[in-house]
């Protein structure tokens, strides 16, 4: 019998109070969820928890976007082939809209990303096009280009189009409104990867939540817009070379070797009101503790993320509310330097304690 019995009642669900048509119709409407344990006690800490999107990253939005702006335009033909380059999460939003609508999907990916990301995308019925690590970003990028020229592709453009910040500015954005209603926002906190969150959530927290300040980070290792050092871009607005600034860096999905032309936006309009760069140890250190001191289980960026936004509470005035992007899962990190260290076998501590009773012991 427990002896904890509080007045507390059980927790029941009452549904979603609704049937949904699509894995599509499931995207967004991701929560904010506080901080309890490792946020300093001045300050209210949230994070916006993107892995509950189905396929498990901020992406998604992105990936029913692109497909379904393409279909409105026309430019998308029922059947046709849709090509991208991406680092993975892209590749497995599309891949999931793709086999939700029936396209045929090519993705180009640098052999240097995780493992699980290509089978992931491969397993959701895309085809993977690897391209050699030193070529970067632009590598697989001028692959996808000419795969789609030679083929007539789609070509998604994730860097470039018009729908990748329209659909942050219509959901993201939103959703950030109508959760923070009535409360205080004193930060809301991102990285960039083509920057279509920020330059989305930015353009409405600008208007419509101006007192809130936006904070924007790259990786300390690749500080591109941190330099002050402008892309140089060709005539479509992709990038003509790679950014002097880039070194590789440990923060998948974050500032590829080149400044998109999505993010352009938000650097010229000046959408944040401070840079802060973060290292890659940083970013995997707040990773682990977010995952083992709260339960909330994110990716290299969202660790990175929250890095920034702890810098930021720490300083903060008393009562401040921050909110921090957490744009992926930490389980598309298995094979990465997420979880160098973390035990396959019984570690000398988890043996002793087998010992420490004496059935059901492992063969020494
Ligand atoms: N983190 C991860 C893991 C990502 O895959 C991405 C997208 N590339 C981002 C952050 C950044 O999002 P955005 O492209 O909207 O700037």
């Amino acid at each position: 019998m427990s002896t904890t019995s509080s007045r507390t009642p059980s927790r029941t669900t009452q549904g979603q109070g609704r049937l949904y048509d699509s894995i599509v119709d499931t995207i967004g409407n991701t929560p904010c969820i506080r901080l309890n344990r490792i946020a300093p006690a001045h300050v209210r800490v949230y994070v916006k928890a993107e892995y509950f999107n189905p396929a498990a990253s901020v992406k998604d939005r992105l990936a029913v976007s692109i497909i379904e702006e393409a279909e409105r335009s026309g430019q998308l033909k029922p059947g046709q082939t849709v090509v991208e380059a991406t680092s993975g999460n892209t590749g497995i939003g599309l891949a999931m809209v793709c086999a939700a609508k029936g396209y045929p999907l090519v993705v180009t990916m640098a052999d240097s990303f995780s493992i699980e990301r290509r089978r992931l995308m491969r397993f959701l019925g895309a085809r993977v096009v690897l391209t050699p690590r030193a070529a970067k970003g632009l590598g697989m990028y001028n692959k996808a280009k000419e795969l789609a020229e030679a083929n007539g592709w789609f070509l998604a453009r994730q860097f470039e189009t018009s729908a990748n910040a329209l659909i942050h500015e219509n959901t993201t954005a939103r959703e950030l409104l109508a959760d923070f209603k009535g409360e205080r926002l004193d930060y809301w906190v991102t990285g960039y990867g083509t920057g279509g969150t920020v330059t989305g959530v930015a353009r409405v927290l600008r208007r419509e939540r101006p007192d809130t300040k936006i904070i924007l980070s790259e990786p300390a290792i690749a500080a591109l817009v941190g330099s002050g050092v402008a892309q140089q871009r060709t005539a479509d607005q992709s990038p003509a070379v790679s950014h002097s600034a880039f070194t590789p860096h440990p923060i998948q999905g974050w500032t590829p070797d080149f400044i998109p032309y999505v993010l352009q936006e938000a650097v010229d309009g000046k959408y944040y009101d401070e840079l802060i760069p973060v290292t890659g140890p940083d970013a995997i250190a707040w990773s682990r503790r977010l995952a083992a001191e709260e339960g909330i289980f994110t990716g290299i960026s969202g660790g990175a993320s929250l890095a920034v936004t702890m810098q930021v509470a720490a300083r903060a005035p008393a009562g401040s509310v921050l909110c921090c992007m957490l744009p992926d899962t930490g389980e598309r990190y298995l094979s990465t330097p997420l979880f160098e260290g973390v035990a396959t076998e019984m570690t000398d501590d988890e043996v002793a304690l087998s010992k420490s009773t004496p059935g059901y012991q492992m063969p020494a």
